[in-house]
């Protein structure tokens, strides 16, 4: 993470040449610490930008535009297999050798509406050229074989393999998970908004492919389409990070060589502007048993100006987000306080990644007769605020946003570099300039000083791009419990009608076909082509921990833990209060007090006043619960942590916001209390297609351990129920539920167990440490014994129904705690695992989108998971398969210096500063010190065949009687898988 302030001396002028790229234009950034070059490539016309910084992380990317012209998935079904193999480095899966085998911190790739973009990171400049170098290679000279578009696209396989009478199956990968992205009511939703706002251009395709439609495409297409988009002419390489440019070039100029300028036709055309608006209807599945009352999805959305028209873009930025950008966003509180429907619609908002913007605004939880009404109320409420403006304050916190997270050093589970990718793509694609929307401070200045200028600024915008402009789709998705059965129908009528045509000649080849799929599947690449691949080796790894700086004391009673970071003058503050003596049967409250306390009014504000002030004072304000065991495992514990971040001059605003939350928050809003309570149910019911493996997961392993029962209370299936059936019963259950949330407060916001977290440089730590001295003060110090909890008894082999056209299919096992020999071993397995055997049999054969297993030393837990699975009894057995996978006994050693290497890689995953401070304090609560984490980093650096066999996989066999089977799926899929397993699961409704 970046250490300074400051951005690099430029090396290069504009005009300068070297090698054979042209500089074209230099640009220091200090306000975000990055020097900018724009780059071309003389002979193919290649464009680069390096943005050189002092972060240890580079990142470097690939970027071609890659228009859709139908919704085959070709852009998408290219992106999986251009990773499988290149001349240079003949593997059948180059992508996961990488994966497992590098110190990648990111690699991965994204195919978007209009592009395709290829990132790596590494934060060892010696892996990061590796990476780089195979990753160029595998875009530019993709063996593309034939098998390899079968896998990842669709083939066709008979359900008896030995058969070529018996019924055809579609499967492939890309064709799998397309299916999962077809289920989830949120991608349909915003699928029907983008491909009807423009219908006259490529985004009317689906990049990523409908399922549907991915049989159609062969294999002719998928080469051709490779040929005219994927050439240096029509790509864009980025790199960040403090790698000097002058080494990327002279990387960047050995990649080149052999290529020459093309012609290639990708420019992306716009949407031609309607003269009035248009209205589109669409379905979504639900349950075949569930009530479809209040399930319909009302959207609004606004074709806006071109990503070039920069000015402007910004501009819209700040009107969408005073417009619904948080609770006070007069927009957003219109429709919530309405009464319409429950919530507001998850894809509101403002959308960038197509060549002209979108805005888009809706309720979810509402009927379809109130269309209407909505529409009325979003128009006249657009109106009003034409007339009369924004309030100031509001515009105020909108451009402190910006200022805050244009400063703020942030690495969530993606690089920095990323970010700022992102951004860059917006304009850099459409041939803008590619800094346009990354120099946050000059851009808010100039803001003000055109709203200065013009105090109707914003007013303007809204009537230009909103109240008069005619390009504006009203989208109403309608729930469909038959939905579900219909897909399944019209995919087996599909293939009803190709099977009926099918010559014996025919049936033979797609026989054949899918037999030598399997043996090229099963059989592994040859040594010499695995030796291509540049590698780092276990003399390259550090035997070093990253130690992280903390100070400990106690400050009248209370635990305070200080870290002196450099976080470019931010201060980050975490309370953590002590859960662990809440009753059980008040622990499902736990999640929504979180959410009440962080989204009700508190002292005198009412809530929307207080949301004002918090984005005026604050990066962020929230609440989340965490869980975990001690190192030896003998004890655990539980918190409710409260975490705000904040610009050094805001401290004494922002703590006391804090306070008045904690202290002095206000439980009357009883309407306001209703929107947050269905809308944390909708968030969460919506969650669970997307997120299956984890929800499987969750509720296999609650039998296990007291940590994993927690995080089903309060974030699995069981919170689901909980507040499903609190939301059902609202009205007798109101007065209930706020003696309750009263109660969880006494019993929380208490001085006893309270550790304070804070995360700054030397002043920011100063200033905090002044400000928190009044809360600490004013904290209730009555003590309390923390009780006993029993796991009540649970099912340890469940089938969930949920409306999925795949499955999703976890195993849980009880696992020991970091203090354990076994620890190391179990971490190192579970990455060999993962990139080995379930990767292979789930995956690569199974046409699952993943399967993978998960070690949670904290939570004392080991997991075999599934996503976007056709299968489902087969899996389980492949997860029984994997237990004795080492029939000899003996590991390949390269296997196992892979799984280190991919170990420490996640032991050395970078965190930004406030991760940092959070990290620590989570060791503080298990008690893991620097001395016993280079413990574990020896014991995983030293990992031996021995350890992994005779340890963690025959410890996983002895406890495989206790494991926690949990399976999310479509109910008759379970009733089939039944029929064969042993015991079956018990099958049950989500809610
Ligand atoms: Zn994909």
């Amino acid at each position: 993470m970046t250490q300074s302030s400051t951005c690099p001396e430029p090396i290069f002028k504009s005009g300068d040449r070297f090698l054979g790229f042209e500089i074209t234009r230099v640009t220091s950034l200090p306000d975000i610490r990055q020097t900018a070059y724009e780059i071309l490539h003389m002979r193919t016309g290649a464009r680069i930008l390096h943005l050189h910084n002092d972060d240890p992380e580079n990142l470097y990317a690939i970027c071609f535009r890659t228009p859709p012209e139908d919704s085959t998935g070709l852009p998408h079904i290219l992106e999986h297999s251009v990773l499988a193999g290149s001349e240079r480095y003949p593997l059948k899966d180059v992508f996961n050798e990488l994966h497992r085998g590098s110190l990648q911190t990111f690699i991965n790739a994204f195919t978007y509406p209009d592009k395709t973009v290829y990132p790596v990171a590494s934060q060892v400049k010696k892996d990061f050229f590796n990476l780089a170098r195979v990753y160029t290679d595998l875009v530019l000279r993709p063996r593309l074989l034939r098998e390899t578009f079968l896998q990842e696209g669709h083939h066709f396989e008979f359900a008896d393999p030995e058969n070529p009478n018996s019924e055809l199956v579609i499967s492939g990968i890309v064709y799998n998970e397309m299916k999962g992205a077809y289920s989830s009511p949120d991608s349909l939703m915003f699928k029907a908004i983008q491909e009807n706002l423009y219908p006259d251009t490529i985004y009317r395709n689906d990049s990523g492919g409908a399922p549907d439609v991915i049989p159609t495409l062969t294999y002719e297409q998928f080469r051709a389409f490779h040929r005219s988009y994927y050439s240096p002419s029509n790509a864009r390489f980025f790199f960040y990070g403090d790698i000097p440019t002058r080494d990327c070039l002279t990387f960047l100029d050995e990649m080149l060589d052999g290529f020459d300028a093309v012609a290639v036709q990708s420019n992306i055309a716009g949407q031609v502007c309607w003269t009035a608006p248009r209205a589109v209807s669409g379905e979504y599945p639900i349950g075949a048993d569930e009530d479809a009352t209040a399930k319909t999805a009302v959207n609004m959305a606004w074709m806006l100006t071109d990503n070039l028209d920069y000015e402007t873009v910004i501009l819209l930025e700040i009107v969408s987000w005073a417009l619904v950008g948080s609770a006070a966003g007069p927009l957003r509180k219109a429709l919530v306080e309405s009464g319409l429907g429950e919530d507001l619609s998850p894809v509101t908002g403002l959308e960038k990644d197509i060549k002209q913007l979108a805005f888009v605004v809706g309720l979810r939880g509402t009927e379809a007769d109130r269309v209407e009404a909505i529409e009325s109320l979003v128009l006249d409420t657009l109106a009003r605020l034409t007339e009369v403006g924004f309030e100031q304050d509001l515009i105020e916190g909108a451009l402190h946003q910006v200022e805050f997270h244009g400063k703020e050093i942030h690495r969530g589970a993606y690089p920095y570099g990323i970010t700022l990718m992102s951004l860059v793509f917006h304009t850099w694609l459409y041939d803008g300039d590619p800094l346009a929307g990354l120099n946050f401070p000059a851009m808010i200045e100039d803001i003000r000083r055109r709203w200065d200028q013009d105090p109707t600024l914003f007013q303007k915008v809204l009537r230009r791009w909103f109240l008069e402009n005619p390009h504006r789709l009203l989208s109403v998705m309608e729930p469909s419990a038959t939905y579900q059965q219909e897909q399944e129908t019209r995919s087996r009528e599909i293939l009803r009608v190709i099977t009926a045509g099918l010559s014996p000649e025919e049936r033979e080849r797609i026989a054949s076909d899918a037999f030598r799929l399997k043996s090229f599947q099963t059989e592994p690449d040859p040594p010499e082509a695995a030796a291509l691949l540049p590698a780092v080796g276990i003399e390259d790894l550090s035997p070093e921990v990253d130690v992280i700086p903390v100070e400990s004391e106690s400050r009248q009673g209370v635990t305070v833990l200080s870290h002196d970071l450099f976080t470019n003058d931010i201060a980050y503050l975490h309370i953590a209060f002590d859960i662990a003596q809440v009753p059980d049967e008040l622990q499902p409250y736990l999640p929504l007090l979180c959410k009440l306390m962080t989204g009700l009014g508190a002292g005198e504000l009412s809530y929307d006043k207080l949301s004002k002030r918090i984005a005026l004072k604050t990066g962020g304000l929230g609440a989340h619960l965490a869980s975990g065991f001690s190192i030896d495992g003998r004890e655990t514990w539980q918190k409710m942590i409260v975490h705000v971040r904040m610009l050094y001059r805001n401290i004494p605003d922002a703590i006391g916001i804090l306070s008045d939350i904690l202290l002095r928050g206000n439980l009357s809003e009883t309407e306001r209390i209703r929107d947050l309570v269905f809308e944390g149910r909708n968030d969460l019911q919506a969650a669970v297609v997307p997120s299956g493996h984890l929800f499987a997961k969750r509720t296999a392993a609650a039998s296990l351990t007291l940590p994993s029962y927690r995080e089903e209370q309060w974030h699995g299936r069981s919170q689901l129920k909980f507040i499903h059936g609190l939301a059902e019963a609202w009205d007798e259950r109101f007065e209930d539920f706020i003696s309750k949330i009263e109660d969880l407060k006494s019993w929380i916001i208490r001085k006893e167990r309270l550790v304070l977290n804070l995360t700054a440089g030397g002043q920011g730590l100063r200033l905090l440490s002044e400000a928190i001295e009044p809360i600490m003060a004013e904290l209730n110090e009555v003590p309390s014994t923390i009780c006993d909890v029993p796991i009540p008894a649970l099912p340890s082999r469940t089938g969930v129904v949920i409306p999925a056209q795949v499955s999703y299919v976890a195993e849980a096992f009880p696992a020991p705690t970091y203090g354990s020999p076994l620890a190391a071993p179990l971490f190192v397995l579970s990455r060999l695992l993962s990139n080995g055997c379930l990767y292979q049999k789930i995956r690569v054969q199974g046409g699952a989108y993943g399967g993978m297993c998960q070690y949670d030393p904290t939570n004392g837990l080991f997991a075999f998971l599934s996503y976007r699975d056709p299968h489902l009894a087969r899996t389980l057995a492949v997860y029984e398969e994997a237990l004795r996978f080492t029939a000899g006994g003996i590991i390949p050693a390269e296997e196992i210096q892979k799984a280190v290497i991919g170990s420490i890689a996640a032991l050395d995953r970078p965190m930004d500063p406030a991760g940092r401070g959070f990290a620590s304090m989570i060791r503080h609560f298990s008690g893991l010190t620097d001395e016993e984490r280079r413990r574990f980093r020896q014991a995983v650096l030293s990992m031996g065949n021995r350890e992994l066999t005779e340890g963690a996989l025959k410890y996983l066999a002895n406890v495989k009687d206790r494991s926690a089977v949990a399976v999310y799926s479509e109910g008759e899929k379970m009733n089939q898988a039944n029929k064969i397993l042993r015991p079956p699961l018990q099958i049950e409704p989500l809610t």
